[in-house]
């Protein structure tokens, strides 16, 4: 990528602290903006949860300071990720209320320890929904800088969340029909009713309220908000964001980030390479590649259809079946194909547990993706140029399919509702001769991608901005008095 010449030098080693929200796509992009600023010179200290947890080992260069707090903390299945917006809301509120004490006293004994001039602590970047711990940085004179780890047009949701709710978009209406599903939000274009997100109660809505507000805050009142997205993919967006921050609050939108740090290598799960080679076997674009995400759900009946469908299209796939994907089928394996499934797909159909998703997309067999359209996975199907077929199914996922289909035409919507095996069907159609424009506008996409982060690239200055800021950050060391404030004092 292009450069400023604004790395760091080993004189001037900065630490940047980084903490991710516990999910897997959280934890991805924070990880891929730990390898960039490690890349560029900074020492990277990374603060987790004990829940799904990161493998220290595989970054040998970073220190890692487990936040003890929510070891007793229930997630709402078990040891698996939360899997409504309900749930997620729930537990990002429990995770934020868990690590508030013990993670002021780590900072603050890391903060009493640090020495004068090497490694002097630059900046917390946290995750925005992480809103707590933001705060406490802040209390401890230490700069922060939000990451948001979806798109600029859903931050443009949240700050509009209150009008929503004057307005009443908002809570949506338990009942809902496909024609209300379809009217336009006038004030929040290119959304739908039905794309803005449902809180199943009314206990449910004000905790969605309560962490939205937060987060906003949170970003409003830190030195910096940084967006894995990029100008071209997001360029109204953007500009309108720039427009509502507050000056204090510059934006770097510095995606896509998976495209600018070394490997990742922060899954949770073993990624399983052995469908690679299955790909190398297969004719240039004729692999459907099936994956819903780390926290997506469907119903057994929606998993049988899918299974179905899939054996009858008479297409290739690779198929994502995580453990999880059905609730309760599996007990920890992932759901149990249909009798009958193998024989009726004929070698047509690989099933892994967990895919390496980006090289996946990036293969030449791969002609399209089925996706569920979490941000990570629209942001990595972009740069790779594969058409989509959207299944959204909680949070900002109805949003990203809304962009996919309507703004960027690089996907198609599977028709809403219940899955059924006609209508997996659609997926002949995507990766049939019709589908031409779509791929055109994925190559479009794809290049205006790479050109983000090229010489010059709108990305890249911003990656550039970015180091500046972070390299002139310092704590505002004559507000921390540890002498007065001995429960700061830390064991390490
Ligand atoms: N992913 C992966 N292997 C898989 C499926 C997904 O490595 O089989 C990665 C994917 O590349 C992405 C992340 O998991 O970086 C999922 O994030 P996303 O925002 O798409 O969805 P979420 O899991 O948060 O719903």
């Amino acid at each position: 990528m292009g450069s400023t010449g604004a790395t760091a030098t080993a004189d001037d080693l900065r630490r940047v602290l980084l903490f991710p929200l516990p999910y897997q796509g959280h934890i991805n992009p924070m990880f891929q903006l730990a390898g960039l600023l490690h890349s560029r010179g900074f020492a990277i200290t990374v603060f987790h949860t004990h829940f799904n947890a990161p493998d220290a080992s595989r970054h040998p260069d970073y220190h890692f300071v487990p936040v003890p707090g929510d070891g007793g903390m229930p997630t709402p299945a078990g040891d698996s990720s939360p899997d409504t917006v309900q749930a997620t809301v729930k537990h990002v509120l429990a995770v934020n209320r868990a690590c508030e004490a013990p993670f002021r006293e780590l900072l603050a004994g890391l903060l009493a320890r640090q020495p004068e001039r090497e490694e002097d602590v630059a900046c917390l970047v946290a995750d925005a929904h992480l809103m707590t711990m933001l705060d406490v940085a802040r209390e401890l004179g230490v700069p922060t800088m939000a990451l948001r780890t979806s798109s600029a047009a859903r931050f443009r949701f949240f700050t509009a969340f209150p009008m929503l709710c004057d307005k009443g978009y908002l809570p949506a209406r338990q009942e809902s029909s496909s024609e209300l599903d379809d009217a336009p939000v006038v004030e929040l274009p290119p959304y739908r009713v039905g794309d803005l997100p449902s809180a199943c109660s009314a206990a449910a809505h004000v905790n969605m309220r309560e962490v939205i507000s937060r987060a906003v805050t949170a970003v409003m009142t830190s030195s910096g908000l940084i967006l894995n997205t990029f100008d071209a993919l997001e360029s109204d967006e953007l500009a309108s964001l720039r427009r509502d921050l507050p000056t204090a609050v510059p934006l770097f939108d510095v995606g896509p980030l998976h495209k600018l740090s070394p490997a990742a290598s922060s899954s949770l799960l073993r990624q399983d390479r052995g469908c690679i080679d299955w790909l190398d076997a297969q004719p240039q674009g004729s692999v459907l590649y099936v994956s819903f995400g780390s926290l997506a759900s469907m119903s057994s009946s929606d998993f049988e259809e899918t299974a179905w469908g899939i054996a009858g299209s008479g297409r290739h796939f690779l198929w994502v079946l995580r453990p999880g994907l059905v609730p309760g089928a599996g007990a920890g394996e992932p759901p149990p194909l249909p009798d009958g499934f193998d024989a009726a797909a004929g070698g047509r159909c690989v099933v892994v547990r967990w895919a390496p998703q980006e090289e996946v997309l990036a293969h030449a067999a791969v002609g399209a993706f089925w996706t569920h359209c979490g941000w990570n996975s629209t942001v990595e199907a972009v740069c790779a140029g594969v058409p989509m077929l959207c299944s959204p199914c909680i949070g900002d996922q109805m949003g990203n399919a809304r962009y996919v289909v309507d703004v960027w035409r690089n996907g198609l919507m599977l028709a809403g509702g219940e899955i059924e095996r006609g209508k997996v069907a659609a997926v002949a159609a995507l990766m049939g001769e019709g589908a031409d424009e779509l791929r055109r506008r994925a190559m479009e996409l794809k290049s205006s991608a790479a050109e983000s982060i090229g010489e010059a690239g709108s990305s890249s200055i911003m990656v550039d901005k970015l180091i500046l800021e972070l390299q002139r950050k310092r704590v505002e060391r004559n507000i921390l008095c540890f002498e007065e404030h001995p429960q700061f004092r830390s064991p390490l």
